[in-house]
């Protein structure tokens, strides 16, 4: 595959571009958005350059759930997971959702309340 074929993702994770990586495993890379949406704002990110949840395969199981438990094991080390402070989990699919990178990636939103229904 040739550089220009890999997703801003997998250069993140090569550390080809900077981001501020807070966590990884042999599964996920996670780094703060470069546009936050709230205080806390990190994309959990699949070493595997999955394209979108609806393109996962039925062998992507442990990865997709790697996703979640990262995402538990960072809500921890940020110090949001007690009951009155807490967290968000978004992923968006396609132009409705306002997918803009083809990489699947989890949103960890935190830091403020978060309105529901979500816009
Ligand atoms: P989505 O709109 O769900 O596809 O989310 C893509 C996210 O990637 C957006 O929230 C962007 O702000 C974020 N993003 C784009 N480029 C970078 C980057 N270089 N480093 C960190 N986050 C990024």
């Amino acid at each position: 595959m040739s550089t220009t074929d890999r997703t801003l993702f997998e250069k993140i994770h090569a550390r080809e571009i900077p981001a501020d990586i807070v966590y990884e495993d042999d599964w996920c890379v996670a780094f703060r958005d470069i546009h936050p949406q709230a205080p806390v704002h990190i994309l959990i990110t699949p070493r595997k350059p999955i394209p979108r949840v609806g393109e996962a395969v039925a062998d992507d199981q442990a990865q997709l759930g790697a996703l979640l438990l990262a995402a538990g094991k960072i809500a921890d080390q940020l110090g949001i997971s007690a009951r009155d402070k807490g967290f968000r989990l978004v992923v968006n699919q396609g132009a409705d959702a306002g997918e803009t990178v083809p990489h699947l990636h989890v949103h960890l939103l935190a830091g403020r309340a978060l309105a529901w229904p979500p816009g």
